[in-house]
This record gives C-alpha cells, sequence and structure tokens, in this order.
C-alpha cells in the first residue's frame, strides 16, 4: 500500500515507521519547514537548544514506549521540577508538603499535613466533573486561588466550572517533600533534542518526507497517487470546517536573551491573573549537561486561536464536544482516510501516549490489511 501522512510529529512518524517495516510505502506532508509537529527543537543564536512551541518534557509509565524512544535517541535522565509565584512569592508545585508548610507557616508532618488538607477539602463534592469541584475538593479554596483560579482563567480563557476536571486530575498532590512535577518512573529529555529522534523514526526507505506543504483533502491526486489518508492535523480542517471550527488555545511566546541565569529554574508558573503570561521558560535549564554563558527564556501568553493561528490545546467543554461529535460521525462514513494524533482526536496527548496510540493503530492498520478488511476511521474513540 502507499500512504499520504499528514503531519510529521510523532504520530505521523511513528505510524509511518510502523508501516514501512512492515513493507508500505509513505509519504510525509507537513505545512511547516521541519519535522517533529509541536516537539520540535532548535539551537538558537544563544547556542541553546529551545523548545521551539513550548517546554516538551518526556515522561511515561509505559516500558514499550520507553524502550521505543531510546531506540532512536540518546535520552538523559532529568527530573522536572516547577516553581510557582503566588501573591510575589515563590513556591513548589505540585502542591506538596514544603508547599503547604510554606503557604500555611505551618511546620507539618506528611500526616498531619494530610489531615489537614483533608480539613480545607471540600468534602461535599463527591464525583468533581468541573476543573474547579476538582480543585475545591482536592485542596481547598486558599490554595485553589492561589495556584489554580488565575492561572487557569489566564491559559483557558474560560470559567474553571466550565472545563473538565481531567486537566487538575493531570496534576498530583502530595503530603511528603517530593518536588518532581510528574509521577511516571521514566522522565527524561533527549541529549540532542525532539526533532533528531524524529528524524532517525522517519529515516527509512520506504518512507519520503515533503515539508513546507500543505496536504488538501480535496484533491489528493495533486500530492501524489495514494491508497489511504492518515491525517495528524485538525479533524476539522479536514471537513472544511464544514460544521464551525473547534476551539483551541494558542500560545505566544516571547523571547529574551541575557547573559548568566535569568531566573534558576526551568520553568516559573505565575498563578496571579494580574500578571499576563503564564509562565516562564528557560530552556537551558532543559540541558543541564550542556553550559552556556548567556540565557534565553519565553514568556508564555496563551489566547484563543484564530483562523491563522497555530491549534494547541483543544478545548473540550460540552459545546466544543458536541461539534466534535458532527466531525466523528462524519468521519465515520469517510473511506480513505484514518485520523489520529492530537489534532486528528482533538484531545491533549502527552509525547508518550502519542506513541503509544501510534504504535497501536499501526498494529491495527496492519491486521486489517492482512484480512483484507477496511481501515477504520479511527483506532480509538476522540469522544471519551
Ligand atoms: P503535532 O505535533 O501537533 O503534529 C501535527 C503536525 O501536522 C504539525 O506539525 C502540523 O504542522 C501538521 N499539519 C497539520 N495540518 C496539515 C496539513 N494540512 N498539511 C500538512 N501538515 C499538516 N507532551 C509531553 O509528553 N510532555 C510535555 O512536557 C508536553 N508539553 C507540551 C507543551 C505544550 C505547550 C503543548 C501544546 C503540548 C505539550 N505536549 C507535551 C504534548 C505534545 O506536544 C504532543 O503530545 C505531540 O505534539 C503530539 O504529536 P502529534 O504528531 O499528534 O501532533
Ligand atoms: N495549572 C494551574 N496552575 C499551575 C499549573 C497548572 O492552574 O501553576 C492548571 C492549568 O489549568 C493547566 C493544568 O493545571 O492547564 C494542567 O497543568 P500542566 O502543567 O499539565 O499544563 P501544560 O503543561 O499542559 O500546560
Amino acid at each position: 500500500m502507499r500512504f499520504a501522512i499528514v503531519g510529521a510529529g510523532f504520530t505521523g512518524a511513528v505510524v509511518a515507521r510502523e508501516l514501512a517495516t512492515a513493507g508500505h510505502k509513505s509519504v510525509v506532508f507537513d505545512t511547516r519547514d521541519h519535522v517533529a509537529g509541536n516537539c520540535h527543537t532548535a539551537r538558537h543564536e544563544t547556542g541553546v537548544m529551545v523548545h521551539t512551541y513550548g517546554p516538551h518534557i518526556f515522561h511515561t509509565q509505559h516500558e514499550h514506549v520507553w524502550e521505543y524512544i531510546n531506540r532512536f535517541g540518546e535520552m538523559m535522565p532529568y527530573n522536572h521540577k516547577v516553581k510557582a509565584i503566588s501573591k510575589g512569592k515563590m513556591y513548589s508545585l505540585p502542591v506538596n508538603l514544603t508547599t503547604i508548610n510554606q503557604f500555611f507557616g505551618t511546620n507539618f508532618t506528611p500526616e498531619q499535613a494530610e489531615a489537614f488538607i483533608a480539613t480545607k477539602g471540600d468534602a461535599t463534592i463527591t464525583a468533581p466533573v468541573s476543573f474547579e469541584d476538582q480543585g475545591l475538593r482536592f485542596v481547598g479554596r486558599e490554595l485553589y486561588d492561589a495556584f489554580f483560579s488565575g492561572y487557569t482563567a489566564k491559559q483557558w480563557g474560560v470559567d474553571p466550572k466550565d472545563l473538565p476536571a481531567s486537566i487538575l486530575a493531570r496534576l498530583p498532590v502530595r503530603f511528603t517533600e517530593d518536588d518532581s512535577y510528574f509521577n511516571h518512573p521514566h522522565q527524561a529529555l533527549p541529549k540532542n533534542g525532539y526533532t533528531p529522534i524524529v528524524e532517525a523514526i522517519l529515516n527509512d526507505p520506504n518512507i519520503s518526507v515533503r515539508l513546507s506543504t500543505k496536504f488538501s483533502p480535496k484533491n489528493t491526486t495533486e500530492f501524489g497517487e495514494f491508497d489511504h489518508v492518515i491525517w495528524t492535523g485538525p479533524i476539522d480542517a479536514y471537513f472544511d470546517y464544514e460544521y464551525g471550527r473547534l476551539g483551541y488555545r494558542t500560545l505566544d511566546f516571547v523571547a529574551e536573551t541575557s547573559d548568566g541565569d535569568y531566573q534558576k529554574y526551568p520553568v516559573v508558573n505565575y498563578c496571579d491573573v494580574d500578571v499576563p503570561y503564564t509562565r516562564i521558560t528557560e530552556h537551558k535549564h532543559f540541558a543541564p549537561w550542556e553550559s552556556h554563558d548567556r540565557t534565553v527564556v519565553y514568556h508564555e501568553y496563551s489566547r484563543l486561536c484564530g483562523e491563522v493561528d497555530t491549534p494547541y490545546y483543544p478545548i473540550r467543554r460540552v459545546k466544543e464536544k458536541e461539534l466534535l461529535l458532527n466531525y466523528v460521525q462524519r468521519a465515520r462514513t469517510a473511506t480513505g482516510v484514518t485520523f489520529m494524533g492530537r489534532l486528528g482526536t482533538y484531545r491533549y496527548l502527552d509525547m508518550d501516549v502519542t506513541i503509544h496510540e501510534a504504535l497501536g493503530a499501526s498494529r491495527e492498520m496492519l491486521n486489517c490489511l492482512a484480512s483484507n478488511k477496511p481501515l477504520p476511521p479511527f483506532s480509538i474513540d476522540p469522544m471519551v
């Protein structure tokens, strides 16, 4: 078979590679002039490796995904820690014993802290549905207002009551001094950035890559002869926004360079609503094995994604999911196309989940091909 794969991010690259290994040919298209999608990294004029589309830390509990990424590049041990500024004071996130003791001026042991936070949490919320429910249930009003309500209002531009609890459920609350941002057993950053890893995944004689090329589903023959399209771009774009545009947040990064060190930490979140940016990322701290005299930081601003902007975070409120359902039903009756990845299924996906799902989707497609079954429109249900 000959596939057109739209998007050279982790999804497109992994699927192309798995199909190539089974003898199928692909042309991988990307509008951008580089591979790796939003995980792209590049050397800045200061010499620092920059995460062009925002900070990306690799973390996973999937052993097979960890083995997979290590096949294509050297991963360096890294323990991500985040600081958060609220009302001018710096704390550590996620909320942990040190945060609690500093915030409430206490000297609790882990057991005392847990008992204390249990008195703060709103026990009447038994099954949190919204972001706000989740915050009030698990940390209580004071910590919620200090760290989550302002940051979230800036990040998402909507009332936290309208956001799903799952967004906040990504962050743990701990009663120990462990201030790692993630819980996963494998946590690392690529020694030479993510882009060479994706290039290595795509490096196969059965794969060719066409960059700076916007693939249009209207006239696919313009791009070559293909038996099937794998679409990792926005699902609504494939159908020419027939039912309207799915809502996304986009980000603006304002870069600043200076000598020395800017903030000591890779990421500092600004939780107060009157600070216009959400966080400042100092990229050189993502490569502690390198040494640089100069530094570059990104001030990150979030806003609603317009027609010409890059879609970053899908806003999956009830009304967006209703719109999504129209596209999903349309996709289920379309032929010759499979939708995958973050934009193709309109879900927030971490890199490891992206790779995990792309490997699973490839297996499913190869099984279909082996048993002469049609290829599925999705390999996972985007509505869940
Ligand atoms: P993408 O990387 O978005 O790739 C899709 C590609 O399709 C894009 O390059 C786009 O240009 C191309 N495309 C779209 N339409 C067309 C078209 N018509 N023709 C040609 N090309 C097209 N994950 C983590 O695990 N850890 C993190 O710390 C982390 N941080 C993140 C921070 C931010 C700010 C964001 C937004 C995401 C973060 N992620 C993180 C998630 C990570 O970026 C995604 O998991 C990953 O990018 C998904 O890969 P993908 O291939 O599905 O999509
Ligand atoms: N969040 C917050 N305050 C913070 C950090 C995160 O309110 O200081 C919320 C915010 O709504 C964010 C969500 O928690 O979207 C998940 O945080 P994460 O760090 O996973 O966000 P990402 O890295 O995806 O931007």
